[in-house]
């Protein structure tokens, strides 16, 4: 398990990223992939690999970091529509970098189940 992600190394500004909202708690930039009208990577500054590796003495961190999603997605015009947020956790969901992270998905009509 690497502790130098891509997104560590965003979040020290090493590489660059096109940056939509920041406070104490999270860093949100645009996904360099985007997968929707809108694709925005919602990241806590406290370092996790992933919703499994959550604890309970997490909680108030973990709901800092929901609160700026929240925070992200009101920014981005995206609450009256709506808008998916998807944490892709492990293997079977393709997570590829081991930081957690929200996608958020805006901007159109999403389907129903996901591939
Ligand atoms: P995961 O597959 O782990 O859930 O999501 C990782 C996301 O990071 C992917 O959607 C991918 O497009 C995005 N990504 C990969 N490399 C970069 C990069 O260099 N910059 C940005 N902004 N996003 C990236």
């Amino acid at each position: 398990m690497s502790d130098d992600t891509l997104f560590d190394k965003i979040l020290r500004k090493e590489i660059p990223a096109e940056v939509v909202y920041e406070d104490e708690s999270v860093l949100a930039f645009y996904d360099i992939n985007p997968q929707a009208p809108v694709h925005v990577l919602v990241v806590p500054k406290a370092r996790f690999c992933n919703v499994s590796e959550l604890k309970d003495g997490d909680a108030e961190t973990v709901g800092r970091f929901m609160m700026g999603v929240s925070h992200v997605a009101e920014k981005l015009g995206l609450t009256e529509r709506g808008y998916r947020v998807v944490f892709n956790t492990g293997p079977d969901a393709l997570q590829t970098v081991e930081y957690l992270h929200a996608h958020i998905l805006g901007g159109r009509s999403m389907e129903w189940p996901p591939g």
